[in-house]
């Protein structure tokens, strides 16, 4: 386990990605963080009550399953999925929810606090809070708000206050800013629990970390079920860290590795949200990556039939193992991702988000190249959220 202790740094760089760029007034609060986590979550009381509620609240371990029909289908290598869906909440979001809520609780926190695009990290903190018995406070665009009606419904259900966010592009970007401005303030009582390997120090590594045990299970579950490893493994790449969840299960391994980001409807800027593919090098939210940037070297606007995937930058460890050569970018495009989600839905009884359909749809190009080899797929979420929009923008799929 070489490389996940000594990456990144002790300052957060992997390679020259990442680091920490804050305004002075949040400076003490993420020295805090950094502290607590060091301190924390090594300790031998923080690892058993995040076992315990993995095991008896989320449902870990999580399956793999063997997707016979999509592998004969395809006619070429086998394919498996590792079921993320399947975790409570029906996405990986709640690893590291439950796992920064716990966090929260040792420092001595009673508040929960983030902002959200679609809403479904909004939703997976909001379900953390009401298991610790913490208030928590979600902001959130106006435009995502009117969008994205039924995560807002889920996040009040569950106790949470929700702060829409009513000026500039009143989206994610607006919510990121209004949600550091409350945290300031709060910082006493409150955790700011980022919902990717992005952001500053110390979050891309505490969520990778956190996100860690996809990859270690996996691992395991693949080996007890095909005496090998994977050839291959690939995940949807968004901030990324349901990659580097399951990546960081076969990083010293020889396993080729591949992050599918969002090609949307077309290459050009505001098309897509492929960072990686399309991006250069500059600074977002705090931290150095690859970034796609507008004409002004602002974050550009992104799209992809995926909100969830809709991030004009990359978490920095995937723009070092990019550079590093370590994981293989590729991306799936909108109409790739939905023939995707309509076949392993129609021939496996597993709706897939649309998110991870990218990722399925990798594995479904590259196992009819690959004849007689083994893809290992990150089934990232479930695609119940998806469901009314896909069908009352494509039907059942008959014209793609
Ligand atoms: C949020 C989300 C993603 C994208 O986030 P990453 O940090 O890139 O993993 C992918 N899949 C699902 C189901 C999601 O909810």
């Amino acid at each position: 386990m070489t490389y996940l202790k000594t990456t990144p740094t002790r300052e957060g760089f992997f390679g020259s990605y990442g680091g920490a760029v804050l305004p002075p007034p949040l400076e003490p609060h993420f020295a805090e963080i950094r502290e607590a986590y060091d301190r924390i979550s090594k300790s031998a009381d923080f690892i058993r009550e995040l076992r315990y509620i993995r095991t008896h609240f989320q449902g870990r371990p999580t399956p793999v399953s063997y997707l016979r029909n999509l592998s004969d289908l395809c006619g070429g290598a086998q394919i498996y999925a590792k079921r993320e869906d399947l975790n409570h909440t029906g996405a990986h979001k709640l690893n590291h929810c439950m796992a920064e809520g716990l966090l929260a609780k040792f420092m001595g926190k009673t508040k929960l606090m983030a902002e959200t695009g679609a809403g479904q990290h909004g939703v997976a903190l909001a379900t953390a809070a009401a298991y610790f018995g913490m208030e928590c406070e979600i902001h959130m665009g106006e435009i995502d708000i009117a969008k994205e009606a039924p995560n807002v419904t889920r996040m009040k259900l569950l106790g949470a206050t929700v702060v829409p966010v009513s000026f500039g592009g009143r989206s994610l970007k607006e919510a990121v800013d209004s949600c550091f401005e409350s945290y300031i303030a709060q910082a006493d009582h409150a955790l700011f629990a980022i919902g990717s390997v992005v952001g500053p120090h110390p979050f891309p590594m505490m969520v990778r970390n956190f996100q860690h045990v996809v990859g270690v299970e996996a691992r395991e579950q693949f080996l007890d079920m095909t005496g090998e490893l994977p050839d291959m493994v690939a995940a949807c790449v968004g901030g990324g860290s349901n990659a580097m969840g399951i990546f960081s299960g076969f990083i010293e391994d020889d396993v080729a590795l591949y992050g599918v980001e969002p090609a949307g409807t077309s290459s050009n800027l505001g098309d897509h949200a492929a960072s990686i593919a399309y991006g250069e090098d500059g600074d977002i939210h705090g931290f150095r990556t690859i970034v796609l940037k507008d004409a002004k070297g602002e974050p550009a606007p992104v799209h992809t039939v995926a909100s969830g995937l809709d991030y004009p930058g990359v978490g920095p460890e995937h723009a070092h193992l990019h550079r590093s050569g370590r994981v293989t970018y590729t991306t799936a495009d909108d109409t790739e991702a939905l023939k995707a989600f309509f076949e392993l839905s129609r021939r496996e009884g597993i709706i897939p988000a649309l998110e991870s359909a990218h990722a399925v749809a990798f594995a479904m190009r590259e196992a009819r190249a690959n004849p007689g080899k083994s893809i290992l797929v990150n089934l990232s979420g479930r695609g119940d959220k998806d469901i009314d929009y896909v069908t009352e923008t494509f039907g059942f799929g008959e014209a793609l």
